[in-house]
């Protein structure tokens, strides 16, 4: 009894310890959370930023590459960035967005209609705010690799502002004028004049209304190289550097060219460059034809697409994890082809025979295709649309310094707040 009459102030006391070092946790915590104030702001900053964009990837798509490929248990290089989050892609005049507007978003944190390219849907310029373009006028080196153009819509928005995705022409121009220190992709059609053979176009396949701004990169402080074997060659060149290694876009990964570099190999040279600059660098790295293949509702290629831009996340991480001063953001633009991995092939979406689209073509999606997983399993596959993408949420995934916001991501956050995450790395919370 006596024992029992002392306990209770001693179990008082031991509350109220624990209440205070719940309010001290709840108070220091908030302090060093995501949304830190600015007197921690300088622990969540990133010298370098790599935003790796597979074009048209949703997470059934990661889902099914992960099956295939290294089994339910298994992880792939982007498995192995800790941080996750779900975001929208919504354009401004449809829920559905395109690579341009999407584009736009991811690049300069605003939104804007389909097919605009770093412009508001009244056509005002919002390249300046442009993370590739912010990084620059810090100081740091900027880079953009695709395998599909250079000029086109996802790598665009970065470094030119057009009211239209197609105007490729004027985006290479930009480019040059902007000084974007690494471009490495496909596309050389819209840098020669039209006419005129380039290394990989024929006279009839070059684009350019008399300019032949290959003729005027070495002016602005550029190498260039055509092949794979000049762009491994060690060392790296200095300075800019230019590589375009097709006249349109390059091969797809079921089907290799040995004189075109992997993505991954351009994603390490890219950053082998970048990173001699002593203020950092900002890379974005894209597989566009992750969303041709999606779109085309072509199994096969849509994993091997997936797996080859994996492969360039697995040099990022790479590097980041050596740098310790890198933020890696993998997040596609938006999902296309809305894949399903159904229970059995005769139970997916029910076909929608004779379909007319706008131009007068039958469009019938695809029945799917099932493969096994790396455990021994099948994969069945089906699509929704054919051709097209979805407004699905996408996954952001993150490593790094300032990758800590993206936990608080849950769905309801857009492509533009992506871009708000990169900005506050490099410059913390002040505009
Ligand atoms: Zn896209």
């Amino acid at each position: 009894m006596h024992m029992m009459m002392n306990r209770g102030p001693r179990i008082l006391h031991r509350c109220s310890a624990a209440l205070l070092a719940l309010v001290v946790f709840l108070l220091v915590g908030a302090r060093i959370g995501p949304w830190a104030p600015d007197a921690r702001a300088q622990d969540l900053r990133a010298k370098n930023v790599i935003l790796l964009i597979p074009d048209g990837m949703g997470e059934a798509l990661v889902l099914a590459t992960r099956y295939w490929r290294v089994g339910r248990d298994g992880q792939l290089e982007m498995d192995r960035l800790p941080v996750f989050g779900l975001v929208t892609t919504h354009a401004e005049n449809s829920l559905v967005t395109d690579s341009a507007a999407a584009g736009t978003a991811l690049a300069t944190g605003t939104r804007t209609n389909n097919r605009a390219l770093a412009q508001t849907p009244a056509g005002a310029s919002t390249l300046d705010r442009s993370i590739l373009m912010l990084a620059k006028r810090a100081g740091k080196s900027a880079g953009l690799v695709t395998e599909v153009q250079i000029t086109h819509a996802t790598p665009a928005p970065f470094a030119a502002s057009v009211r239209d995705r197609g105007m490729m022409n004027e985006i290479a121009e930009q480019y040059l004028a902007n000084r974007v220190d690494v471009l490495l992709g496909g596309g050389e059609s819209n840098f020669r004049a039209a006419g005129a053979p380039g290394v990989h176009c024929t006279a009839d396949a070059t684009k350019r209304g008399g300019r032949d701004l290959m003729a005027e990169v070495a002016a602005a402080g550029y190498q260039v190289i055509t092949g794979r074997a000049a762009l491994l060659a060690a060392p790296a060149p200095r300075g800019r550097l230019i590589g375009l290694f097709a006249c349109e876009h390059m091969a797809w990964a079921t089907k290799p060219v040995a004189t075109e570099p992997t993505s991954a190999e351009k994603t390490r040279k890219a950053i082998e460059i970048l990173a001699r600059n002593p203020n950092g660098f900002f890379l974005m790295v894209e597989r566009g034809k992750i969303d041709w293949a999606v779109e085309a509702n072509n199994a096969e290629e849509s994993l091997a697409e997936t797996l080859e831009f994996d492969k360039a996340v697995g040099v990022a991480m790479e590097f980041a994890r050596a740098d310790g001063n890198t933020l890696v953001i993998v997040v596609a633009d938006h999902e296309a082809g809305g894949l399903h991995i159904i229970s059995r092939p005769d139970r997916g979406p029910v076909e929608a025979a004779g379909l007319v689209d706008d131009r007068g073509r039958t469009r019938t999606p695809r029945r799917g295709a099932t493969f096994k997983s790396a455990d021994g399993l099948d994969i069945h596959l089906a699509w929704a649309t054919h051709p097209g993408h979805t407004a699905h949420p996408v996954g952001v995934r993150a490593y790094g310094p300032g990758s800590d916001i993206v936990r608080g991501f849950t769905g309801r956050q857009h492509l533009t707040d992506v871009y708000e995450v990169m900005r506050r790395a490099f410059f913390g919370s002040a505009r």
